[in-house]
């Protein structure tokens, strides 16, 4: 935990757009820093596909000490399509990361900005503001490398633990009361499917004991079918929600396509002593090297980790820098500033131009 006001940050560009949107985020951050009194230490390492090739391993495990000693990890994308493990499956260090520091609080806001079309009729007069909290560390995922594949079946396994399903949801409630105080409705909803399975009734028999400890935050339960099909019909009427893993990881998609698109959607992968910030979207390779990625999901990540910084340690200027960052974004939106990724002509650099000015 930081007790001053210098920050060092691990700083990890990742792979595809990762570096082509970290490059702005920083410049960014370097913007924010004197007005706020803080002052950042980047160190810089590689993690990822082109690092798996280039050493055998995704992230090295100096690295891993690094950000072990860092404030706060920012993280690009990681990935390519074309490189893999020798079992086929994905370059993911930002997985390891989460089970190395386990991150099991994923935090993704959908927050329709002003100015940016929304494919959702009416969202644009009534507004989407909402937080997916996705569990990070098992759930679906618990099975990742572990299923067992035969020529007759396959079958992967679920786990929900007591131990984090209720660290998840405390973390849930506090973010839920802390949206109460800054005017949303704070509302928390618990999605699952507790119908069919018995591990999501387990779950949210665990909701519904850890929401007794937080009688002032209002609580909603939704099976994630229904969930979806809201989410579509009526997203301004959602607040704060909490999910398993696997589901968690869709709806976070499903979030960031009603608020504009992937290059719009931030993210946090909190524990109890670590976090790391990284946009919800991939490497991209169909616009990789192009200039077309959109940086605000990058940027609006960057913000969250002052957010976070200024929660864990009380740093007052964190706070306001990533108030500030939010309100510049909000900014050059709302004056027409259209990226490729909505159809308009603004590339990264358009967007870093426009977001530093404007700061
Ligand atoms: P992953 O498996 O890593 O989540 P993915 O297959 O879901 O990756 P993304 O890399 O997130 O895919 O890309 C999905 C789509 O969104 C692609 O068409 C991509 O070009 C677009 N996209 C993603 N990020 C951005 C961005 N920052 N700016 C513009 N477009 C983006
Ligand atoms: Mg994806």
């Amino acid at each position: 935990m930081p007790s001053t006001n210098a920050l060092h940050i691990a700083v990890l560009p990742g792979d595809g757009i990762g570096p082509e949107v970290m490059a702005p985020a920083l410049e960014v951050l370097r913007k924010v820093e004197a007005k706020a009194g803080l002052s950042f230490r980047f160190t810089e390492a590689q993690a990822g596909a082109n690092n798996y090739l280039a050493t055998g391993v995704s992230i090295a495990d100096s690295t891993i000490r690094l950000c072990e000693e860092a404030d706060a990890i920012l993280l690009g994308a990681c990935g390519l399509p074309s490189v893999r493990y020798p079992d086929n499956t994905e370059i993911a260090p930002q997985i390891e990361l989460r089970f190395h520091f386990d991150l099991y609080a994923g935090v993704r806001p959908a927050r329709l900005i002003p100015g940016v079309p929304s494919p959702i009729v009416g969202a644009a007069e009534r507004g989407i503001d909402f937080v997916v909290i996705r569990e990070s560390t098992e759930g679906l995922f618990a099975s990742m490398g572990k299923g067992v594949v035969t020529h007759e079946e396959a079958r992967e396994t679920l786990v929900i633990t007591r131990k984090t399903s209720e660290r998840l949801f405390n973390f849930s409630f506090k973010l839920a009361a802390r949206r109460k105080a800054r005017g949303r409705s704070g509302t928390l909803a618990c999605v699952d499917k507790a119908n069919v399975f018995k591990a999501f009734a387990y779950f949210r028999k665990i909701f519904d004991e850890v929401a007794q400890l937080h009688p002032d935050v209002k609580t909603d339960r939704l099976y994630i079918d229904a969930c979806a099909l809201m989410l579509v019909k009526r997203p301004w009427d959602f607040d704060v929600l909490v999910t398993e893993n696997m589901f968690g990881d869709i709806l976070s998609d499903l979030a960031a396509g009603l608020v504009g698109g992937m290059g719009m959607a931030p993210s946090a992968d909190i524990g109890d002593t670590h976090a790391v910030f990284q946009p919800c979207h991939g490497t991209a390779p169909d616009i990789m090297g192009q200039g077309k990625a959109n940086p605000t999901a990058m940027i609006l990540s960057a913000a969250m980790m002052l957010d976070w910084l200024a929660d864990v340690s009380g740093i007052e200027g964190a706070a306001e820098a990533a108030q500030r960052i939010e309100q510049a974004v909000d900014k050059v939106y709302a004056s027409g500033l259209k990226p490729f990724e909505f159809g308009g002509s603004a590339g990264t650099v358009d967007v870093t131009r426009a977001v530093l000015d404007a700061l």
